[in-house]
């Protein structure tokens, strides 16, 4: 059986303790390959060479740091269907989606940021008199922590920004999905990434991730996850002064108005309540639509959701996989008991499926629930599954207290073509993004991140950059 390796000082690597964790494919609900349960041996061995590495490559002009990181992104896209096979065997995502959104955004990732190096710029400040300029420094060895849901989409959103500051970086992807980041650790050796700059480990959240961020030499932690591991991160943190980005959960509203463009609307709300499974921090699982139109977009979505094929991620026709893991489906077919219990009327979906000879697979149908209130369980807590449920409302007044009512405030659609309305609630609702009439829309240059509980700090474009860099004011008098 394939066993995964830790990528430390530039080489493929045992954990030190010769312990691994079985990894899953969805699909099968079968052991498939072994992963590094590393620890703090290995954390300390990653960091002992990030450490080395750092002067050096700090020390590297941005075209020398922009050329490798191009020279990964091509990497990344000669080898676009051995990784996005990869991706779906791991995560249980069609190999189709895989192929078309995940490993693509994982080579603009490293080519935007590539780019983006090259062009960031500092302010001068003048003075009667004097001068100040400010530099913007790294800041030494970063940890990045990634989920499982976007494996090497979103491990490469945080290496890529971190890199191209010049700083020295020890990742641990999930211990879930960890396949894609081992095989960019070989592409990283392919393309000449000097020694130590860039390191992997792989493991246990609880054990290696636990020790990665309390390290007292780990400058910044940048983190996406769940908001409970979130708080955890942020409590060893915050003694210690590390600067820490923490994107986490969501139960972002969709809101579509009598008077949107029906049919983009209803052909991109199945998008953004189901792609990826409904795994997406940013789908819109909770969906508000206005009395005049609830009952023709109920029969639509409804039918559209119904013929949706779930299948195996090797089936081209499949629209959904597989769940990421058992732990998880069990979580969503727990939280559809839920809004059972609530009084949730389940219009379709709502059961587990086992697609012919994937029986021991972990597949839910998409599933949509009506009848329930704004508040209740169901609607407040992230299910982050293939779920969501509908509700009419009568007001804007009614829509936006709704809207506004979880701990969360990641993302929110709109769908109205009121160009007045539109703007009036996109600066009402509690939310770090807002999509009007469309969704996930990303210009890699914008801010990304969320408030409440669904985030601190920002990421993308020059914010990324921002975090992974330390000001520094020089004043010259004259
Ligand atoms: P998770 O919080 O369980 O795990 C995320 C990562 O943190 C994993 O690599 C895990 O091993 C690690 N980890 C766990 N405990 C840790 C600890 N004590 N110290 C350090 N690291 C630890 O999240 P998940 O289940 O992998 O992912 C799903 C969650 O991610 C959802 O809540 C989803 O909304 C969120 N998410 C948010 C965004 C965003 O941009 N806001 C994007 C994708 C996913």
């Amino acid at each position: 059986m394939q066993q995964i390796k830790n990528f430390i000082n530039g080489e493929l690597v045992t954990p030190q303790n010769g312990q691994y964790l079985d990894l899953y494919d969805p699909s099968t609900g079968t052991v498939y390959a072994q992963v590094p349960d590393s620890d703090l041996k290995d954390v300390n061995i990653a960091m002992e060479s990030a450490i080395k590495a750092f002067p050096n490559w700090a020390a590297t002009s941005t075209t020398e740091r922009s050329a490798l990181m191009t020279k990964i992104a091509d990497l990344i896209d000669k080898n676009l269907d051995r990784l996005a096979e990869a991706e779906s065997l791991d995560n249980g995502k069609p190999i189709w989606l895989a192929k078309k959104v995940d490993i693509p955004r994982a080579s603009s990732n490293m080519r935007f940021f590539a780019q983006a190096i090259t062009q960031f710029s500092t302010q001068a400040h003048e003075m009667s008199g004097a001068i100040n300029y400010t530099l913007r420094e790294p800041l030494g060895v970063v940890a990045t922590i990634s989920p499982w849901n976007l494996p090497l989409y979103l491990f490469t959103w945080k290496i890529a920004p971190a890199l191209a500051a010049g700083n020295c970086v020890i990742a641990k992807p999930s211990e879930v999905t960890p396949m894609t980041a081992f095989l960019l650790s070989e592409l990283c050796i392919e393309a000449g990434l000097p020694k130590g700059v860039f390191n992997v480990l792989h493991g246990d959240g609880i054990k290696v991730g636990a020790e990665l961020t309390k390290h007292p030499k780990i400058k910044a932690i940048s983190f996406t996850g769940s908001t409970r591991v979130g708080k955890e991160i942020a409590k060893v943190a915050a003694p210690a002064f590390k600067k820490i980005s923490l994107e986490m959960g969501g139960k972002n509203p969709n809101i579509i108005f009598a008077d949107c463009n029906y049919d983009k609307m209803l052909s991109t709300t199945m998008r953004s309540s189901f792609a990826n499974q409904g795994q997406i921090c940013l789908c819109g699982s909770r969906i508000f639509v206005e009395r005049p139109i609830y009952d023709r977009f109920k029969k639509d979505f409804t039918e559209k959701t119904k013929a949706l094929k779930v299948g195996h991620p090797s089936d081209p026709t499949s629209k959904l996989g597989a769940i990421v893991s058992k732990p998880h489906y069990d979580k969503i077919l727990s939280h559809l008991e839920i809004a059972k219990e609530e009084g949730g009327h389940i219009l379709t979906g709502g059961i587990p499926l086992h697609p012919e000879g994937y029986e021991e697979g972990w597949y839910i149908a998409p599933t949509i629930i009506e009848g329930l209130s704004h508040d209740c369980r169901t609607n407040q807590e992230e299910i982050f599954g293939p779920v969501v449920t509908i509700m009419p409302f009568d007001t804007e007044e009614e829509v936006l207290l709704y809207a506004n009512s979880t701990e969360y405030g990641l993302s929110a659609t709109l769908w109205t073509e009121n160009l007045s309305r539109a703007n009036r609630l996109s600066k009402q609702i509690h939310a770090g993004i807002v999509w009007i009439n469309t969704w996930l829309l990303r210009d890699l240059r914008t801010p990304f991140g969320g408030v409440k509980s669904s985030g601190v700090g920002r990421e993308g474009g020059n914010e990324a950059l921002r975090f992974f860099t330390e000001a520094k004011n020089v004043c010259i008098q004259y």
